[in-house]
């Protein structure tokens, strides 16, 4: 009889059982494998203890209406979503103050992006970013066998506008602008991008992600909704994995021009979204607290950590999204594994910034663990020797 499968060790069971289909030929055959080696072990995921900084997800989880929506969605997990796709669809269009046919959905912002890499590149296509920048454009586009063009950061760490703009020539399928920017945490100014958007010829789609927009606080920022309806090549990217706190229920949205989202939309998955996940981000537009909340949080935190860094002679860039870089003066990967022995998840190294940690903005408590063992691996620079 089978075991039923406990919620704890799922994730294992299903590894093992995967396991099993994998040898299941040679057994339907009649042979006696012997034990070459023990199964491997499905790798463990971070320890529940562990302090995770990794992924700039909001530590403070989603709004208290989305978590009672998800909940009541169990009522309709038996039908397919598309009246709740719609209806999300239609009140993200008013949200915007844009068309219906003017939004897509996604699977999280990641499928919106590898969508408009399958819409806009072929292999006689550029493809044109900031480096370093959110790597998922970049990575998904090689499918296509685009060639990539990648622009260095400015030396205060912003986007160099001017070279992306001149970069984009009449192969450049899409050009990638990740406002604010991760892993720097800059800004494109309201200015900056309406220049760029008049230079940038019209035959190259722009592609402005929005992931981190919600945290910004500097009064010369402006999202790109703007120019929706005004620039026939621009598509603006969100998400709900960031600020509204529902990474782990994936979704996220592109707002383009009607031909933009159907080309976009011919490589989107047949109901790409779920039910519990619609619930959710129709409640959490609903809670127009949330965001102000948790902002608020979140600029707190990195105040406080930029501070303390500050102390010790670190020079933190100036952030306008939920994380921050970190200058440790050396390379960087030392630094990663050693907070990982004690706990604490850092984000990943950025081969063109060697020596920056980025850091997730946690909560108070998180900040105070992380800065205790960041002290204990880096210690503070002598200020005074500087
Ligand atoms: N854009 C940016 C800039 C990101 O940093 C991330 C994830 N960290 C994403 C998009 C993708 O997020 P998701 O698929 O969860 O919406």
């Amino acid at each position: 009889m089978n075991q039923p499968l406990t919620r704890r060790g799922f994730a294992r069971d299903v590894a093992y059982a995967l396991g099993a289909c994998a040898v299941a030929p040679g057994l339907a055959r009649g042979a006696v494998e012997p034990a070459a080696a023990p199964p491997t072990p499905p790798q463990a995921g971070p320890p529940p203890r562990a302090v995770r900084l990794d992924s700039n997800e909001n530590p403070y989880g989603p709004s208290v209406m989305a978590l009672e929506a998800m909940s009541r969605s169990q009522k309709i997990a038996a039908r397919y979503p598309d009246a709740l796709e719609e209806e999300l669809s239609v009140a993200l269009a008013k949200f915007h103050g844009v068309q219906r046919d003017n939004i897509l959905l996604g699977c999280g912002s990641g499928e919106i992006l590898r969508m408009a890499d399958m819409a806009f590149l072929r292999p006689d296509r550029t493809v044109v970013a900031a480096e370093p920048t959110f790597e998922a454009v970049l990575s998904y586009a090689k499918v296509t066998r685009a060639e990539a063009i990648k622009i260095p950061l400015t030396p205060d760490y912003r986007h160099d506008l001017s070279r992306m703009a001149a970069a984009c020539g009449r192969r450049t399928g899409l050009v990638y602008v990740c406002n604010p920017n991760n892993p720097t945490g800059t800004i494109v100014s309201r200015d900056e991008l309406e220049a760029f958007i008049a230079r940038v010829p019209k035959t190259t789609t722009i592609l402005v992600d929005e992931a981190y927009c919600h945290f910004v606080e500097d009064a010369a920022y402006a999202s790109a909704f703007e120019w929706i309806g005004k620039a026939p090549n621009l598509i603006v990217v969100r998400t709900f994995s960031k600020i509204y706190g529902l990474a782990g229920m994936r979704l996220g949205y592109a707002a383009a021009t009607k031909e933009a989202i159907e080309e976009m939309g011919r490589h989107r998955i047949w109901s790409n979204t779920n039910a519990a996940v619609l619930e959710a981000a129709i409640a959490s537009l609903l809670d127009t607290g949330h965001v102000p909340r948790h902002r608020r949080a979140v600029t707190d935190g990195k105040r406080w950590l930029s501070a303390e860094l500050e102390k010790d002679g670190r020079t933190v860039i100036p952030s306008e999204a939920n994380f921050a870089m970190i200058d440790v003066g050396s390379d960087v990967e030392p630094v990663i594994a050693a907070l990982r022995s004690r706990d604490v998840l850092p984000g990943r190294k950025f081969p063109s910034l060697p020596n920056w940690l980025r850091v997730t903005i946690g909560t108070p408590q998180e900040m105070r663990r992380f800065l205790a063992a960041f002290r204990a691996v880096v210690p503070a620079r002598d200020i005074r020797a500087a």
